[in-house]
C-alpha cells in the first residue's frame, strides 16, 4: 500500500530524508505506539506527515519538531484545523524538553519517530539526558545500530551504545523494515525500536561519570583484557586493579564485551571507592 505524497520536491539527502511510503509500515508503527487520548506525543521529524494526522488522531496533544523550512510549512497547511497540535520548527537537537513538558497534557512524553539516520546517536542522548520527561519512545533506527543498543554481553555488538542505552532504558527491536518502504530508498535497512524508559538507572552506580570513563576505557581496547584497558584510568596501579578485581570476584583477564551491565556497575562503584580515597589522601 503506497501513500500519497503532498510535497512535490526532492527529498534532501543531508537532511535525512527517507519518507515512508508504506501504509502497513505506518499502522504497524502507530499499534507498537499504543498511544492512549491522554497522552502527549513528541514526533521528531513529521516530514510530509506519513505519522503525523493518524498520531494527531489518537494523542491528546502533539508537538511535531521539523527543521526543514519548506516541510514545516506544508504542514502547517495540511494540519491547520487541529487544535492539539503545536508545530515547530527548530533542530530536535536545540529543543528544550522543560518547555515541551509544560505544554504538554500528561506528565511524560512518548516519543515516535523515523528518524533523520545522520543524527541518530545525538538524539538518542538527547532523549536519555532528558529521560524524566519521557515514558516511552518508538523510534526508526538503522538496522545496525538497532542490534547494537539490543546487543547482549558476549555479541559482536554489544558496546558503549548498548549499555549508554539500556542502563536507562529496556530496549526492545520490534520489527526490520526494507529499504523499498522509504521515498527515496535508503541504502541501508532499518528497525523499529522500543525505548521503555526506567524511574531509576537499571542498575544501581555510585558515580555515573566514573561508570562511563570505565566502559570507556574497558572498549577502548576491545581485544585487551580488562586488567590492561583499565590502566589509561586516571590514577589506577596494577596492585589497584588487583583489589578490584578481588572485591568484585570479576577476573580482569577477561575482555569488556564479556561483562554484564550488573558486572560494570559493580567494576566502576569499587573503582569510584578508590578514585575518591587516592582524592582524599593527596589533598
Ligand atoms: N516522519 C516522516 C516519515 O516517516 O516519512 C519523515 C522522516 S525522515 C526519515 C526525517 C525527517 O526529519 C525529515 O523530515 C527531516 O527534514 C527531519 N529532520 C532532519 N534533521 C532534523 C533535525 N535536526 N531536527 C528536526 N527534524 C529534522
Amino acid at each position: 500500500m503506497s501513500l500519497k505524497y503532498t510535497a512535490a520536491r526532492i527529498p534532501g539527502k543531508d537532511l535525512g530524508q527517507n519518507f515512508l511510503v508504506n501504509g502497513e509500515v505506518v499502522h504497524r508503527i502507530l499499534e507498537a505506539a499504543q498511544i492512549q487520548s491522554y497522552e502527549s506525543v513528541l514526533e521528531i521529524g513529521p516530514g510530509e506527515g506519513a505519522l503525523t494526522g493518524e498520531l494527531l488522531e489518537r494523542a491528546g496533544k502533539l508537538m511535531a519538531v521539523e527543521i526543514d523550512e519548506a516541510l514545516f510549512n506544508s504542514l502547517e497547511r495540511k494540519f491547520a484545523n487541529f487544535q492539539n497540535l503545536r508545530l515547530i520548527r527548530e533542530d530536535i537537537l536545540q529543543i528544550s524538553f522543560s518547555e515541551l513538558a509544560r505544554w504538554a497534557s500528561s506528565p511524560k512524553l512518548v516519543v515516535v519517530a523515523n528518524l533523520p539516520y545522520y543524527i541518530t546517536s545525538q538524539v538518542l542522548l538527547k532523549l536519555l539526558d532528558n529521560r524524566m520527561f519521557i515514558d516511552r519512545a518508538i523510534l526508526m533506527v538503522q538496522r545496525e545500530v538497532g542490534r547494537r543498543i539490543t546487543a547482549a554481553p558476549g555479541n559482536k555488538n554489544y558496546g558503549m551504545l548498548s549499555i549508554t542505552v539500556q542502563l536507562r532504558t529496556e530496549p526492545c527491536i520490534l520489527f526490520d523494515i526494507p529499504p523499498e518502504c522509504f521515498r527515496p530508498k535508503p541504502k541501508v535497512h532499518s528497525s523499529l525500536l522500543r525505548l521503555a524508559f526506567h524511574d531509576s538507572p537499571s542498575v544501581a552506580i555510585k558515580n555515573e561519570k566514573i561508570f562511563y570513563s570505565t566502559v570507556k576505557a574497558a572498549f577502548s581496547m576491545r581485544r585487551k583484557m580488562l586488567k590492561n584497558s583499565l590502566r589509561s584510568l586516571g590514577g589506577l596501579t596494577v596492585n589497584d586493579l588487583h583489589t578490584v578485581g578481588a572485591k568484585t570476584g570479576i577476573d580482569l583477564c577477561r575482555r569488556a564485551e564479556t561483562l554484564s551491565l550488573e558486572e560494570f556497575a559493580s567494576l566502576s562503584n569499587t573503582i569510584a571507592t578508590f578514585i575518591s580515597l587516592k582524592t582524599a589522601t593527596a589533598t
